[in-house]
């Protein structure tokens, strides 16, 4: 527990001279975990007591009460529901942050998985009569963590629809090439003004906080995707237009794509 952490840079002095620089970063790694520990403790002492408190709420809810007091506790319902989201968001950033890579690597059914988000997205946005295509490349699949990565994955699809007005057409595809595999969302929505995008992957940052939480999300999806990436190291990148739309593309590297187990592929057929 005596350890130093040192972070070592190397940096350019002069014609051709390099200077070796050594930063002692022990104390910022210390308050790091503390705040790491910190939420993962908060969040989960916070799930019980609103566990209880939505439970009642759903038995009062199954009576004959008052207009009044109905709509009251419905809107006590959303909105812990909403916080239970929250708390649940955030116990999962905590444990993804906890280490740095995932301990077992396993064949991933991505296209069944992509397929049961396409339908999941359709329920979420049902009244938008939007579109979404699956383009999925057969035969190649992901070896990592399964519920990571369905996270990372629902996240964006959900994100689209979301951020994505009626008619609109959201696309899903899977591909892969000599870099690795990529998956992309990409929606012909919004759109994200590009001052945004090199802070978009940080916890709670949002474009428009009103309109943001007003859609239903937590404030830590892209945080989430950002972490499951750089566990499987891989990286999220984000392109977007104004008025036109954006891609989310998840980059895996080349050593996590295998052919598909003969299993997923029956799946598929
Ligand atoms: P939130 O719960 O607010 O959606 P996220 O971390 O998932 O949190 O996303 C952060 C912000 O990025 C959102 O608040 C929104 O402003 C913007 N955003 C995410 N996805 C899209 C999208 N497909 N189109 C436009 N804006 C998006």
């Amino acid at each position: 527990h005596n350890d130093i952490i040192l972070e070592y840079r190397i940096t350019r002095f002069g014609a051709g001279d390099r200077i070796l620089v050594a930063r002692d970063i022990t104390r910022l790694k210390q308050l790091e975990q503390t705040r790491q520990d910190f939420v993962a403790n908060a969040s989960h002492e916070l799930r019980t007591p609103l566990t209880v408190i939505r439970g009642y709420l759903e038995t009062f809810l199954d009576q004959e009460l008052p207009r009044p007091l109905q709509r009251g506790l419905s809107q006590m319902e959303s909105q812990s529901k909403r916080m239970e989201n929250l708390v649940s968001d955030l116990l999962l950033l905590s444990r993804l942050e906890a280490s740095a890579h995932v301990a077992d690597e396993l064949p991933i059914p991505l296209h069944s998985i992509i397929y049961r988000l396409q339908e999941d997205g359709l329920a979420l946005g049902k009244d938008k009569n939007q579109t979404i295509t699956v383009d999925l490349e057969a035969g190649k699949t992901l070896l990592g963590q399964e519920s990571e990565i369905f996270s990372a994955i629902s996240n964006l699809v959900f994100n689209a629809v979301r951020y994505t007005p009626n008619e609109g057409n959201i696309k899903l595809r899977w591909w892969t090439d000599k870099k690795g595999g990529h998956f992309s969302v990409q929606d012909n929505g919004a759109g994200i003004d590009s001052i945004h995008l090199p802070r978009l992957q940080e916890r709670f940052y949002r474009v428009d906080e009103s309109r943001s939480s007003d859609s239903g999300g937590t404030g830590l999806g892209l945080a989430i995707v950002k972490h499951v990436m750089l566990r499987h190291g891989g990286r999220l990148t984000i392109n977007s237009q104004p008025g036109k739309g954006s891609s989310f593309i998840c980059h895996f590297p080349s050593d996590l794509i295998i052919a598909t187990p003969a299993k997923e592929h029956i799946e598929n057929e």
